[in-house]
């Protein structure tokens, strides 16, 4: 059986060239760039809350790093460090480190993408469960934030939205996928793309930014109320796959369109003077922007059908204690 010692130096030590002083001591030492400051974030996953016990290793590598990487997109800022808490259970170390070893490489294949040195952590024994903190640098005062939109914005998502929830609920049975559907939509729910150089690039285009992860309701809800404003926004702009559009309008389908966790796409705001802006970014970056609705004076969210129908959307999105 590995120790504890044994685990960190073998699967989490690696170089870390970013950074002052990486795994090993009581602390890592960073040094921010000049006229920087640091976006620091930390997201959890939970065996049996965010992915199944017996789930891929190295896709959770993955994953638990790219949540992560999602939220530095979302405030502009460039990743530059992370650590990794975790909890493991004893079979999973007993099983020659092969987990482990899976898990490593889906973790620091994604954090070496990015240049991401990971400086340090914490290992125990416990149900699984995986902590990753980032660090990310963005130029003082240029963060983009929930709190920016105005009136006379427009409403943009990158991406498409809803594959990984439809997954979710193909699994619960709310909807019934065939197996080629499934494998077109599995990619959205195990290894979500963090929007970073989208993100860096909104710096002084976009009002606010936020990241799709508990759904498009839900964290859109969160730009309207730190801004103070009001939405409206038209279903059918909302680009989806052909395997959401093959499946809309069944009600299962619209809530994952709508409120569905996990795609990690970016929601932000622009003003109307800079939609061409946009649209040449969304050739220089090579990811769909969709024009959804608009930013208004006053408070609440409203979604128009094609016809511009106010729909009622009893689903606002997930949440942890009350679902
Ligand atoms: P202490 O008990 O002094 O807090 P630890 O024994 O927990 O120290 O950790 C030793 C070193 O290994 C520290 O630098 C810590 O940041 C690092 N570390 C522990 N677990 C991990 C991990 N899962 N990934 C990366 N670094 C880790
Ligand atoms: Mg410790």
């Amino acid at each position: 059986m590995l120790s504890e010692f044994d685990i960190i130096q073998r699967y989490f030590t690696r170089s870390s060239p970013g950074a002052v002083l990486g795994v090993g001591d009581d602390a890592a030492l960073v040094k921010p760039s000049a006229e920087m400051e640091l976006a620091i974030s930390t997201d959890m996953l939970v065996s049996g809350q965010h992915f199944a016990g017996d789930a891929d290793p190295r896709q959770l590598g993955y994953k638990s790093l790219a949540v992560n990487l999602s939220d530095m997109a979302a405030m502009g800022a460039t990743p530059r460090w992370a650590m990794l808490a975790v909890a493991l259970p004893e079979s999973f170390v007993n099983a020659g480190g092969r987990w482990l070893e899976m898990f490593a490489e889906g973790f620091f294949g994604l954090a070496s993408e990015h240049r991401v040195g990971l400086i340090g952590g914490d290992t125990t024994r416990g149900p699984l469960n995986i902590c990753v903190t980032i660090i990310g640098e963005v130029a003082i005062g240029k963060a983009l934030r929930r709190s920016g939109a105005k009136a006379g914005d427009d409403v943009w998502i990158s991406g498409q939205l809803g594959d990984a929830a439809l997954v979710i609920a193909h699994t619960r049975q709310q909807i019934a996928l065939d197996p080629e559907e499934v494998s077109c939509c599995l990619p959205a729910l195990n290894t979500p793309v963090a929007r970073i150089a989208l993100g860096k690039r909104l710096i002084g285009l976009a009002h606010s930014a936020i990241d799709i992860s508990d759904g498009l309701l839900a964290d859109l809800g969160h730009i309207l109320e730190q801004s103070k404003v009001s939405a409206t926004i038209e279903m059918s702009a909302i680009k989806c796959s052909a395997v959401m559009q093959r499946h809309l309008p069944h009600p299962t389908a619209i809530s994952c369109l709508m409120a569905g966790g996990d795609d990690y796409e970016l929601c932000f705001t622009v003003p109307i003077a800079r939609r061409g802006d946009v649209e040449s970014l969304s050739c220089e970056v090579e990811i769909p922007l969709t024009r959804i609705g608009s930013i208004n004076q006053g408070g609440g969210l409203f979604v128009l059908d094609e016809s511009g129908k106010s729909v009622e959307m009893a689903i606002r999105g997930y949440d942890h204690f009350r679902t």
